[in-house]
């Protein structure tokens, strides 16, 4: 586990702990999705690695098979919950300084017109 969690990331505990289990919607192996504490649209997830990575600027090549599962996991988590327009949503990384959690993390948001405009 070394390199793997951050003491005293909230997203790491979120993802890794047994206590946290119930914020979680969906899991695999590598990724968990859970809802935005304060949603800027009617459906607002995130979903993260369950390894401590920074920041979408530390992605490498290797890594493009983590981002396109984190999105598919995203579209997942929508349809399950109702969403069927998969043209009227929004998926994306808010880049450093812009982000408050430095642990990587993608923002599932629907419908678009639903966005609040301070997101
Ligand atoms: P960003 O860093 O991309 O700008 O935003 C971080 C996002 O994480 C925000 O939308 C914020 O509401 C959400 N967030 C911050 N702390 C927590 C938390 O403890 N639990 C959950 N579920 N979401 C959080
Ligand atoms: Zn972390």
């Amino acid at each position: 586990e070394e390199e793997f969690l951050d003491d005293g990331c909230i997203f790491c505990l979120i993802a890794n702990e047994e206590d946290k289990e119930a914020e979680v919607i969906q899991r695999s192996n590598e990724l968990v999705c859970f809802k935005d504490i304060c949603p800027a649209a009617p459906h607002h997830y995130l979903v993260v690695p369950r390894k401590h990575i920074m920041s979408c600027l530390l992605l490498n090549k290797e890594q493009i098979g983590l981002v396109e599962k984190m999105a598919e996991m995203g579209k997942d988590v929508l349809r399950a919950r109702g969403v069927t327009d998969m043209n009227d949503i929004s998926l994306g990384f808010h880049q450093p300084p812009y982000t408050s959690v430095d642990h990587l993390h993608l923002h599932v948001l629907a419908p678009k017109s639903q966005i609040s405009t301070l997101f």
